[in-house]
């Protein structure tokens, strides 16, 4: 049984593979189509912290008050060591400081998993897009060839399907990845981590805080969650791990031994599990011109800042609009491998970084433990609260790296080369950075315009934008009092929301030469 080519084929609907339906379903000509071998979504909570910058993509296709709607701010993040408070991180300061970080969006939101896919089904079904479930894909012919030829996949359900592009969503234990042979670089940490959703009476945190135990025996945690619940985290050794299980009476005892001097009742758990931690990514995002790899298929990491799963939803931000431009706008196919440029390196770094915290906060090193129990009360206690109290820099830098408001593509080489025309502020806002605080349709670049002197010159830009790019360039020029930044000449956005270009010359030839990189008109 063969079905008709499509263009796209989307393999996994976790968070990573509905994303990118979302955002591929506003491209009206372009086929694609979403499957999953499970029968349903996912019930359980699974990653809860949902970033700054996810709710900025949530906002893009209208789905950022439903999820405010029914997730829970944290106001405060404390940490514990050997049964005392040493440290608490007062979030709502941030959140006075909209304006200077450049987001509506200052939180950090906890919102199941379970509901965030729920959101983007339903945004999906809306568009007339359902999910093919029950449907594994098994195999794939001609995988090693090395023709640039559509690529055929075969599925459980007996069907071969025809496609120009698979997307591979399909999480850490990726066919795709195993079929391709992709060495999956990393190791996985010999402890476990337990996870349980449950009530607890006498925990020593408002229902809007965080909070992380440190003792000698390991690391527990308390995340708030809706209805009074709480997740309840922790480590656990090689030494009483029995058969990668646990109670929740078991994991109540581990918190009340962290916390020491907390009589916590632990009650009530409606889901409880028990998994290993690994931090692993693969070396290239694109492979063989047809394959992506995207979210936990491409990068796992250990659950230190609640990373994973955002960094999945913008895997995708990042490539939809790049195959949606090469398959509606004939863009060339080199804006495809600006997606593993792009993405590759910040998957590295978040991978490295994560890494390097939960290796602190759960090594069984001596000196590694020492420094945890009886260096870093001090250090927290005197330095890091009094910064982040005081220093709204050092407050507002842990917040852009925390909420990936602060990821930026500037130092790859597409940026180095003619994407800036003029001599501009160093403060303003460079080629690859995120554009701050406005959020556009996500389906054009977008042509800002802040200059009021060199009319002439802008009005024959704006006139060959228009005769050349219509389709899909949308020009702006009343954008000044919706952002609280100095801006100069002018900024072209991409639909992702990053800086393309900026020019304050407003040289026509130069646009053309930096354009003509990815998409092929004629130069004049
Ligand atoms: C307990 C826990 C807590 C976590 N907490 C956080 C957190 O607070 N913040 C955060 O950002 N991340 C967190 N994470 C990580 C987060 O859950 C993952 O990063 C996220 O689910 C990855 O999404 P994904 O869509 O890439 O992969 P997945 O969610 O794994 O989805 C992959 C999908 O592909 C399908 N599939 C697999 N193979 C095939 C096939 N051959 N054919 C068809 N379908 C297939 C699967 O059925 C699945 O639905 C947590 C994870 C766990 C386990």
């Amino acid at each position: 049984m063969t079905s008709s080519s499509i263009d796209i084929l989307i393999i996994g609907a976790g968070p990573t593979g509905l994303m990118l339906a979302c955002q591929l379903s506003l491209y009206p000509n372009i086929t694609f189509r979403i499957i999953d071998k499970n029968s349903s979504r996912t019930v359980n909570s699974r990653a809860l912290a949902v970033h700054a910058r996810s709710i900025e993509l949530f906002a893009q296709l209208n789905l950022a008050e439903k999820a405010l709607a029914q997730g829970k701010f944290i106001d405060k993040m404390s940490v514990f060591i050997r049964g005392k408070h040493r440290c608490s991180l007062d979030l709502t300061l941030i959140r006075t400081e909209q304006q200077s970080l450049f987001t509506h969006y200052p939180y950090i939101l906890f919102l199941e998993q379970s509901v965030t896919e729920q959101l983007l089904e339903t945004f999906l079904n809306e568009h007339n897009i359902k999910v093919e479930r029950q449907t594994e894909a098994i195999d794939f012919i001609d995988i090693d060839s090395k023709n640039d030829n559509d690529v055929q996949v075969i599925l459980s359900t007996g069907e071969t399907i025809q496609t120009k592009y698979i997307c591979a969503c399909d999480g850490a234990r990726s066919i795709v990845r195993h079929k391709l042979n992709l060495p999956f670089h990393g190791r996985t940490y010999s402890e476990s981590l337990f996870v349980a959703d449950c009530q607890v009476d006498n925990a020593p945190l408002g229902t809007d805080q965080a909070g992380v135990f440190l003792a000698s025996s390991g690391l527990s945690g308390l995340l708030p969650m809706t209805n009074n619940r709480y997740r309840l985290f922790g480590t656990i050794h090689e030494q009483n791990e029995t058969d990668e299980t646990i109670s929740i009476d078991e994991a109540a005892h581990l918190l009340k031994q962290r916390s020491e001097h907390f009589n916590m009742n632990v009650h009530d758990c409606s889901w409880i599990s028990v998994y290993r931690s690994h931090h692993r990514h693969i070396t290239k995002f694109r492979y063989r011109n047809r394959y992506f790899l995207l979210g936990d298929a491409a990068h796992i990491h250990s659950p230190v800042g609640g990373q994973g799963m955002n960094t999945g939803l913008q895997d995708s931000h990042n490539l939809a609009w790049k195959l949606a431009y090469v398959l509606t706008y004939s863009a060339r196919d080199c804006l495809l491998d600006t997606y593993h440029d792009e993405r590759s390196a910040i998957a590295k770094t978040l991978v490295n970084t994560t890494d390097r915290a939960f290796a602190f906060l759960s090594s069984t090193y001596w000196t590694t433990r020492f420094v945890r129990l009886f260096i870093a009360p001090i250090l927290f206690q005197f330095i890091v609260q009094p910064l982040f109290i005081y220093l709204r820099k050092f407050r507002q830098a842990v917040f852009l790296g925390l909420s990936q408001l602060g990821i930026t593509y500037r130092s790859l080489n597409v940026y180095d080369y003619g994407a800036s025309a003029g001599n501009f502020h160093q403060n303003t806002p460079q080629p690859g950075d995120r554009f701050p605080y406005v959020i556009f349709d996500p389906c054009h670049y977008h042509f800002v315009i802040f200059e009021r002197q060199q009319l002439i010159k802008v009005n024959q830009f704006v006139e060959f934008i228009k005769k050349e790019y219509s389709k899909m360039i949308k020009i702006h020029d009343s954008y000044e009092e919706k952002i609280p930044l100095k801006l100069e000449g002018a900024i072209l956005i991409r639909p992702d929301g990053y800086i393309a270009y900026r020019t304050n010359v407003f040289d026509i030839r130069h646009f053309q030469c930096y354009f003509h990189q990815f998409f092929p008109t004629e130069i004049m």
